[in-house]
């Protein structure tokens, strides 16, 4: 299948990358359990020699995000933290790489833990400040990577004038598009230059693996990241290639889900007494939403939201039965998490503070159960927290 026949992205979720397999007519794409290959000769290979340099089932994963994302390369990792570092591992002591004001809190502690003792600096922006933005645009940043709906105040970059700012002066835009997937949202459209995705979470979309991916266009770059890939090693193995490419099929339908759910979830809580505020670009009132509305086909299924005074956090997320309190997010199951506690835990407590992520902060993952279940699960843990706090 090429993408030339398939002009929409649902098609290409399910038949895109290879189908399933030429020499038997399996629907689906053998997983390649082995480590190494058969030579045919001295100095002759079928175009395998082992396994972490390539894998006929990662590599059809790897052509379908390329596909996915309008790229033209797509590699595939053990976890969305190995596709970060190998991404990173391109700059060099004394490079400076900017990041978006509340990214993943594991990008921020490889870059703050590991990467400044190789002289890798960083500093956090506000990427949604286009005028603040391109004052840090010093000749030492080679790089910006922007994650955007930003975790876990859902703030939203536009993609598009950071990337035109950052390609004037010959710096790299990396995409972080783990939140909205190429469903929603294909940032090489937009003028990035890498896209990386924790494809553990709507990717594959049922929490039963964790996986990494990267889709780009240009070629110099995509040399230097298989070349990273090969060297370095986190590699995705082939059963969880296979269990991706599964996942991958349903993304379209599962999103579309999600969406619909986080949308009357978001008006549901924002119309509720015991609820502050709501951060979701979905809402017309979101200082994102105008941003969101043209750069993405949606606006996805996370949400973050404040209780109110009288509403007692603590009992409210020990209180909810159906939606269940944990990392992660993406998968068909509603999760909950305090970003403060957990997911953000290691970015420190003052610039916690200064970017708003406060122990009042609840994120949720809106999971496609039937919302209305979802709705009065909220509903009965609001009363708890409200007796809990009188
Ligand atoms: C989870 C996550 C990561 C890290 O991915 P892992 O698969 O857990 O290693 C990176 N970025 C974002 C936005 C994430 O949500």
């Amino acid at each position: 299948m090429t993408v030339g026949r398939m002009q929409y992205i649902s098609s290409r979720l399910i038949h895109g990358g290879v189908d399933g397999d030429s020499r038997t007519g399996a629907v689906n794409v053998p997983i390649y359990q082995t480590s190494t290959y058969k030579q045919l000769r001295l100095g002759q290979h079928s175009g395998y020699e082992y396994s972490r340099t390539g894998n006929p089932t990662r590599e059809a994963l790897e052509r379908l995000i390329a596909e996915l994302e309008h790229g033209r390369h797509g590699l595939a990792f053990a976890s969305g933290m190995a596709a970060i570092t190998a991404v990173l591992t391109l700059f060099k002591s004394g490079d400076k790489i900017l990041i978006s004001s509340n990214v993943y809190g594991g990008t921020y502690r490889v870059l703050d833990k590991i990467f400044s003792n190789f002289g890798i600096n960083y500093e956090i922006v506000e990427t949604e400040n286009q005028q603040i933005f391109e004052g840090k645009l010093t000749p030492d940043v080679k790089a910006v990577l922007v994650e955007s709906p930003a975790n876990p105040l859902m703030t939203v970059t536009d993609i598009e004038k950071v990337s035109r700012a950052a390609r004037r002066r010959g710096i790299i835009t990396i995409v972080d598009n783990t939140f909205l997937s190429p469903y929603l949202q294909r940032p090489l459209d937009l003028g990035a230059d890498i896209v990386l995705h924790s494809a553990t979470k709507y990717l594959s979309g049922h929490s039963d693996l964790v996986a990494g991916l990267i889709a780009l266009s240009d070629d110099d770059l995509a040399e230097r990241l298989y070349f990273i890939q090969n060297a370095t090693g986190g590699i995705l193995q082939p059963f969880d290639s296979f269990l991706l490419i599964r996942g991958i099929k349903t993304l379209g339908v599962r999103l579309d889900r999600h969406q619909e759910n986080a949308l009357f979830v978001a008006d549901w809580l924002q119309n509720n007494a015991g609820v502050a505020r709501v951060y979701y670009p979905g809402l017309p009132d979101d200082p994102g939403y105008e941003v969101q509305r043209r750069q993405a086909d949606g606006a996805g299924g996370m949400l973050s939201f404040e209780l109110a005074g009288g509403f007692e956090h603590e009992a409210f997320v020990n209180s909810l039965s159906l939606i269940t309190l944990g990392e992660s997010l993406g998968g068909v199951e509603s999760l909950i998490c305090q970003p403060s506690s957990m997911t953000h835990a290691s970015i420190p407590e003052d610039i916690r503070r200064r970017v708003g992520i406060t122990e009042k902060l609840l994120r949720l993952s809106v999971g496609i159960e039937d919302k209305r279940d979802i709705a009065a699960d909220l509903e009965q843990a609001l009363e708890r927290s409200k007796r809990a706090a009188a």
